[in-house]
């Protein structure tokens, strides 16, 4: 077995294993911590956060692709 198969042998379950592990982090907890005032809703200077309106919330990426495809699904439908 030459070494680029050895790696992309470990590289396929490592991959799934992330996947499989962001998928049940956005069904568990959809929103994480807003990367610009961390969490906090507010800026260094005490003034609200823009970026996340002062939730200190936003909506994980896997999530929204969950949205948008559970969107397109249910115009689909009517
Ligand atoms: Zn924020």
């Amino acid at each position: 077995m030459d070494p680029s198969a050895i790696i992309a042998s470990l590289l396929c379950p490592f991959l799934t294993v992330v996947t499989l592990g962001h998928l049940i982090l956005c069904v568990v907890s959809p929103f994480g911590a807003c990367r610009r005032c961390h969490g906090r809703g507010r800026g260094r200077t005490y003034r609200h956060c823009t970026r996340c309106d002062g939730t200190g919330l936003r909506i994980r990426f896997g999530r929204h692709l969950w949205n948008d495809i559970r969107r397109e699904h249910q115009q689909g439908q009517r």
